[in-house]
Order: C-alpha cells, then sequence, then structure tokens
C-alpha cells in the first residue's frame, strides 16, 4: 500500500508571507488536498535574533485568508508536535548525540576570527576554501578539557567522500560531488541548530515525504540527503519549484510591486483569484486558453510533473485582470465586506459609522464600481468622493471644464431644476439633462461634464446618474455649492 503523503511548509517567521512562499505552501497544499494527504505546517524560528511573534502572526493570517488550512501545525498541533521549532530543542539534542556518538560529527572550537584568517590565507593561494578540519584532529580528552574549561564551540557535520543525489520530481537525477560540501555547521555556540540540521530531524520526525520547496534550497537538500543516512532516517521525495521574478528577471521584491501577500489582501483582491494567478506561475494543467480555476479545480488538476522547472514571470497587470473577473462573479456582500474593511484600515470612517444604512450605501457603489475595478481599494483610490465631501478636484480637470463660457450657469441650471426633485433618481436626473439640453439646443455632454467634475472632482467613474442617485439629493446640492463657490473664487484670482 502506498504511504499517505505528508508534506509542509515550514516558513521562518523574519517577515511577511511573500508570494514565493505562498505558492510554495499552495503547492503543498494542493499536492496533499489531492493525495489526500496531511499538510502540515511548521514554524522555523530558530533564528532568535530575526524571529518575531508579529511575523508568525502575519503569516499564519496570510496562509488563513489564501485558504490554505493546515492540518498540523500551529493552532491545531498533531501528533509530531510542537511545531515551532523554537519548542523542539531536545529533538536535535537527542540527535547531535547520536551523530557526534558515532563519529558522524564532531566538535570545533576554531573562532570566527581564526577561521576569516585560514580562509583568507587558502584563498590568497588561488584555492577554494572548505572548513580545514582542524578540530577534527581533537582527541576526546581534548574536547573534553575545553568544554570544562568553558570554550566556545559548534558541532560541525563530517562529510564522507563521494558524491550524493537525489531525485527531485521536476528535474530528475540530481547529483553533487561531495567536496563542493563543507562540514557545515548542525548546532551553533548558543545550542541552536541550524537550518540544515533542524529542517531534516523535523521532516523526519513529522514523517514528511514529499519535500516541496523553493529552487534557492537546492544546494542545501545535498547535505540534508547526507545527514538523513547518516542518522538513519528514510530520505523523501523532493520537488524545487522555481522562484518568482519580477518581469526584469530578478528576483521578486519592493522594486516590482509589492511581494508581500497582506498588500493583496489589503488592496482588496480576492483570495481565490490570488490562488488562481499564483497557481498558474509555474502550473500549468495542459489545458489551452483554460486560466480560470477554482480551488477544487487545482486540487483535482494539480500534479507536481505539471509544474515548470523554470522560473515564474510576476506579471501585475495578468493579476489585476484575473482579480477583476473575480470581482465581477464575486458575491455583493463579500465585495461590501472588504470595501467596508478597507474604509476602516485606511482611517476614511470609524468604525461605528457602519450603519445598516451605510453598508446599503456601499452596496450602491459597488454595484455601480464593480465592473471597473481591478481591485476593491481603487474606490478608495479612485472614488474618495463618495466618502468624503472634501475632495480634492483634479484642478487640470476643473478648469477645462469648468472655467469656461457657460458652465456655470449650466450647473447653475441643474441645481434649480434638481432642487425640485424628491429624490435624485436615474430616471428624474436624466430626464432634466434631456430637457435643458433640448432648450438650449446643445449636447447633454454640455452638462453631464461640469456636473460630474462637480459633484466628484474627476473626470471618470461610473455613470453620471448613477452617481448622482447614490450621492443623493443633499449631497449633490452641496457639492454644487461647493463647486460653485471654486469657480467664484479662481475667477477672482485671475485663473
Ligand atoms: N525555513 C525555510 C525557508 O523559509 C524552509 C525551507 C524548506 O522548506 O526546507 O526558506
Amino acid at each position: 500500500m502506498e504511504k499517505t503523503v505528508r508534506v509542509r511548509f515550514a516558513p521562518s517567521p523574519t517577515g511577511f508571507l511573500h508570494l514565493g512562499g505562498a505558492r510554495t505552501s499552495l503547492f503543498n497544499w494542493a499536492y496533499a488536498r489531492k493525495t489526500g494527504g496531511v499538510f502540515v505546517l511548521r514554524i522555523e524560528d530558530t533564528d532568535v535574533a530575526r524571529s518575531t511573534d508579529e511575523s508568525v502572526e502575519v503569516i499564519l493570517d496570510s496562509l488563513k485568508w489564501l485558504g490554505f488550512n493546515w492540518d498540523e501545525g500551529p493552532g491545531v498541533d498533531g501528533p509530531y508536535k510542537p511545531y515551532y521549532q523554537s519548542m523542539r530543542l531536545f529533538f536535535y539534542q537527542e540527535q547531535i548525540q547520536k551523530l557526534l556518538q558515532t563519529g558522524k560529527a564532531y566538535r570545533c572550537f576554531c573562532s570566527a576570527e581564526e577561521l576569516a584568517e585560514r580562509r583568507e590565507k587558502t584563498m590568497a593561494e588561488g584555492k577554494n576554501w572548505r572548513y580545514d578540519r582542524k578540530c577534527l584532529q581533537l582527541s576526546p580528552a581534548e574536547v573534553e578539557t575545553r568544554l570544562s574549561q568553558g570554550a566556545s564551540s559548534v558541532i560541525r557535520f563530517f562529510i564522507p567522500e563521494g558524491e550524493t543525489s537525489f531525485i527531485d520530481m521536476l528535474r530528475g537525477d540530481v547529483i553533487f560531488n561531495n567536496v563542493e560540501l563543507d562540514d557545515f555547521v548542525l548546532l551553533k555556540s548558543d545550542g541552536m541548530p541550524t537550518y540544515n540540521f533542524a529542517c531534516v530531524v523535523d521532516d523526519a520526525y513529522m514523517k514528511i515525504t514529499h519535500v516541496i520547496r523553493g529552487d534557492d534550497h537546492i544546494s542545501n537538500t545535498p547535505r540534508q540527503v547526507l545527514l538523513y543516512k547518516a542518522l538513519g532516517f528514510p530520505v523523501p521525495q523532493y520537488a524545487h519549484i522555481p522562484m518568482i521574478l519580477g518581469k526584469d528577471k530578478t528576483r521578486l521584491s519592493k522594486r516590482h510591486g509589492s511581494p508581500s501577500v497582506t498588500y493583496y489582501r489589503d488592496k482588496g483582491y480576492l483570495p481565490d483569484a490570488m490562488v488562481n494567478y499564483l497557481a498558474r506561475l509555474s502550473w500549468a494543467s495542459g489545458e489551452e486558453e483554460k486560466e480560470i480555476f477554482t480551488r477544487q479545480e487545482i486540487i483535482e488538476r494539480f500534479s507536481l510533473d505539471q509544474v515548470s522547472k523554470h522560473s515564474a514571470v510576476f506579471d501585475l497587470d495578468k493579476l489585476n485582470w484575473m482579480n477583476s473577473v473575480y470581482i465581477r462573479e464575486a458575491d455583493q456582500s463579500t465585495l461590501v465586506q472588504i470595501l467596508v474593511e478597507i474604509l476602516i484600515r485606511e482611517q476614511v470612517i470609524k468604525p461605528n459609522a457602519v450603519t445598516p444604512d451605510f453598508t446599503h450605501y456601499c452596496e450602491k457603489i459597488v454595484a455601480v464600481m464593480r465592473e471597473r475595478m481591478k481591485y476593491v481599494g481603487q474606490i478608495t483610490e479612485d472614488a474618495r468622493y463618495f466618502f468624503t465631501e472634501d475632495f480634492e478636484y483634479d484642478w487640470i480637470a476643473f478648469d477645462k471644464v469648468l472655467m469656461n463660457e457657460g458652465a456655470e450657469d449650466r450647473l447653475v441650471l441643474c441645481r434649480e431644476e434638481f432642487k425640485e426633485l424628491d429624490e435624485l433618481t436615474v430616471e428624474a436626473t436624466e430626464d432634466v439633462i434631456r430637457n435643458l439640453s433640448e432648450k438650449q439646443n446643445i449636447k447633454a455632454a454640455q452638462f453631464i461634464h461640469p456636473l460630474r467634475m462637480a459633484i466628484s472632482g474627476v473626470k471618470g467613474g461610473p455613470g453620471l446618474f448613477e452617481l448622482l442617485e447614490i450621492l443623493g439629493k443633499e449631497k449633490v446640492l452641496f457639492r454644487i455649492d461647493r463647486t460653485l463657490n471654486q469657480i467664484k473664487i479662481r475667477k477672482q484670482s485671475g485663473n
């Protein structure tokens, strides 16, 4: 019988969850769900100086937002708990003793300064530097003496001669000559394990069958394979997935827009769209032209041999397109909820402003904006006028549209007509504009552009009549007055 698949995502909590990490966790999660396996989340927090609780929170929140529910890990526990490396020191100690006793690891007392000096000397002779195994010569008695004197030491792994190979599910056989590997440190002088050591011990204890991770780790894999063998644990299968690059083919970073999942959540991208986009970065189902995949479709179709081994290029335009497709399909209430969260986070409104009336107002905004939105946050970027009387005008457009012959008078005419209406419905306002333009024998646009500028401060946006209805009579009259006043001020100042 096939063993149950057990995969893991093992982030280091030193910052936010970046898109590369999100895609790694997506592939692990999808593979587990596809195979009926187990998805483990393990926090690799042994770098005490750089790991923070805030980062753990951000990473867990991002994973939850993306919907990658883990079967074992923080908050759910599981048979191999704890799932934080900083709480697993006992296991590393247990295994290090095994390696020391069998001569597969040894203590090293060389200081950083000594090592730097010897490295420099070797390199000056034109040779490659590897740890020169000076401390391997120490007798057990000498080691004891130094330890009892309180000398600081690390524990190094003894790399045997030969070659180390493993099968990568994306690229086949990968072979390293062991001379390329150093007797690397397993346990640091403060007693904390290094990444390679802790990772192997945990993957082995947690019975991980497949290690799916970024290909920036490929050079660590031969070290880890040697460690599994030295510890007598079965070696898992490997799939190293390609990096995500920016359009200029350099590693994705802030220069290419934000690489953090939180950024996209806060901008009002939809998690399903994000998951779809991340899945399509370096994975193809083989169905030509199909770009939109639900989670279920991704799970059903996912297979590691369809993951490309070439790096993927992050394309914000494509993400925006995909997100706009999801926005068009989304429930109104979902979009409203996202909008309200953004408004509160950006301090456009206070939490106690979210009354049923306000929610209804947001529903109307979402209804007219959803066709034109790439992400929900565009509403506060491009249409802040929905939420404040104090919006800025686009002055260049203002001068063009309003500081010309007749615009002021036409605004006054509209105001007079609107004042007489009970409510500014789409139909009623459209009638007003049609009648006025017929009477004056000018195009309706001559009324529409000034009005739009007066009530929103910008030239583009949803249909004017919808906008008038959503804002309502009181705001519209107030805004026309405000604008008429601005026109006067500009005239006086000679503009
Ligand atoms: N903590 C490592 C990282 O965040 C995990 C690498 C691995 O999956 O082995 O890069």
